[in-house]
């Protein structure tokens, strides 16, 4: 097989879809550090897990030991909705950098909400369907989370109630719309309804919000209303679970043409698009099987795990959630003045945190302006028009075939393309009127950061 020709897009029969998804957690040898209750400091349990979030997805929560979960078919059928997702070789890009690389990339923006964030929301809302729940509630910040959320929500007949951080609500009325269209209510965030928003209005009149207060407020409406749970886009390992299927695809499609890629590149906001595209991959190079480069990249604004530490962090700003041992900026630290609203999270899933410990995979950051010079040279060979958040990929990618070409190496090179822009206009329009600033933090800010961290022993 290894000299067929290979397609500009590689799709999956329908009898090669992966079946299962993989847990990476069962085969790694030092595990992700358990979750902590913020109070007791002691390991989270089922039961204290319960309350806010749906059984079966605090099993998978829980659980470092199954290697593959069976996806219910009723997920399958929706994932027939807009999957296989096509693993696309960038001929034209390749061309373009007059690179002897050969690029692909995994395209996850050919549905409605325009990421790979679906895969996750279809999961998340089965599971609380099958518990008998009436509704979730979520927190979004740029409104692909919410937007995937309400979709799923609609399709399986769930209430959905959205915490929208206010600017965001305001000043991007259409992701706002999309998950109207799809029955979600839409709060904006802080908000009067909870006692929570009520108290953070008191202290801060006039505050535009945040994420860490939006899931302070989700989370609070989730606890108090009966028959309702609480679900997360990102950060978490059953998130990265249910991502793991971009991986799986991917893998099959590359396989099925004897292609080995030998570096493996995705964007990092919570982590679960890249713990998702590299876990069957990390498995085997784990198990000493193959090898494998795997590169996280991070804008500059938010480098987690470039310049953050790996401590055990609160997971928001309310300091309500349980605290999970992460590469992490600190829950206070505010990331300033970048586009990518999907990186701009303080901390990084458990498992990708343990990985890059271990020195199983590298970091980089990039600063924003380089990120859109990227996205537009893509644009404008490849035809999508790709996320901000994505992009960050795409500079690394190109990066790393502009070495190739430097040494004469034929690499083939695999990365993650989350999802398409076209609700980010206004940050393409500032770059393209040169008003985009990289904003890095300094060595005090980050150290401020850190000062939230939780003193530990
Ligand atoms: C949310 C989002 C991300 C970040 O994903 P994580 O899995 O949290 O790292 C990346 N790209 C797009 C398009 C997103 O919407």
């Amino acid at each position: 097989m290894a000299n067929k020709e290979i397609p500009y897009k590689i799709y999956l029969e329908e009898s090669e879809m992966p079946k299962y998804w993989y847990n990476l957690r069962a085969d790694m040898i030092n595990k992700p550090a358990p979750l902590l209750d913020p109070k007791t400091r002691k390991p989270m349990t089922a039961e204290d897990l319960a309350p806010v979030f749906c059984d079966e997805l605090v099993k998978q929560e829980l659980d470092d030991t199954t290697a593959y979960y069976e996806i219910p078919q009723e997920i399958l059928d929706f994932y027939k909705m807009y999957r296989p997702a096509p693993l696309v070789r960038a001929y034209c890009l390749e061309k373009k950098l007059q690179t002897p690389a050969k690029i692909y990339y995994k395209y996850e923006g050919g549905n409605t909400s325009g990421s790979h964030k679906l895969n996750s929301a279809i999961a998340q809302a089965y599971y609380a369907k099958k518990q008998g729940l009436k509704g979730v509630t979520t927190e979004t910040g740029a409104g692909q989370w919410g937007t995937a959320l309400a979709m799923a929500c609609a399709y399986l007949d769930l209430e959905c109630k959205v915490y929208m951080v206010k600017v965001s609500y305001e000043q991007k009325p259409f992701r706002r719309e999309v998950m109207r269209t799809y029955g979600a209510s839409v709060t904006p965030s802080p908000s009067m309804e909870t006692e929570v928003g009520k108290k953070i209005l008191a202290e801060h009149p006039g505050t535009t919000g945040s994420l860490g207060c939006a899931i302070s407020e989700a989370v609070e409406v989730a606890t108090k209303t009966p028959g309702y749970r609480y679900v997360l886009g990102s950060v978490l390992n059953q998130v990265m679970l249910h991502q793991s299927v971009i991986g799986l695809e991917a893998k099959a499609a590359m396989d099925k043409y004897g292609v080995k890629p030998d570096i493996i590149i995705g964007c990092a906001g919570g982590g679960s698009n890249l713990g998702g595209l590299i876990a069957p991959f990390m498995g085997e190079k784990i198990k000493g099987n193959a090898d494998y480069r795997f590169i996280a990249v991070e804008p500059a604004t938010c480098p987690s795990f470039t310049r953050g530490k790996y401590a055990y962090d609160y997971c928001d700003t309310g300091m309500v959630c349980p605290l999970s041992k992460m590469y992490t900026l600190g829950s206070g630290f505010i990331p300033a003045g970048t586009h990518s609203g999907g990186l701009r999270y303080h901390g990084m899933n458990s498992t990708l945190s343990q990985l890059y410990d271990d020195g199983l995979m590298e970091a980089v950051s990039v600063p924003q302006t380089e990120v859109f010079a990227a996205a537009e040279e893509f644009a404008r060979v490849e035809g999508i028009l790709p996320a901000p958040e994505s992009s960050h990929a795409i500079k690394v990618a190109i990066d790393e075939a502009l070495k190739c070409k430097e040494t004469g190496e034929e690499k083939t090179i695999l990365f993650g393309l989350t999802g398409t822009g076209y609700f980010d206009m206004m940050a393409y329009e500032k770059f393209h009127d040169g008003k985009m600033v990289d904003y890095i933090p300094t060595e005090e800010e980050l150290q401020k950061g850190f000062s939230y961290l939780p003193k530990m022993d």
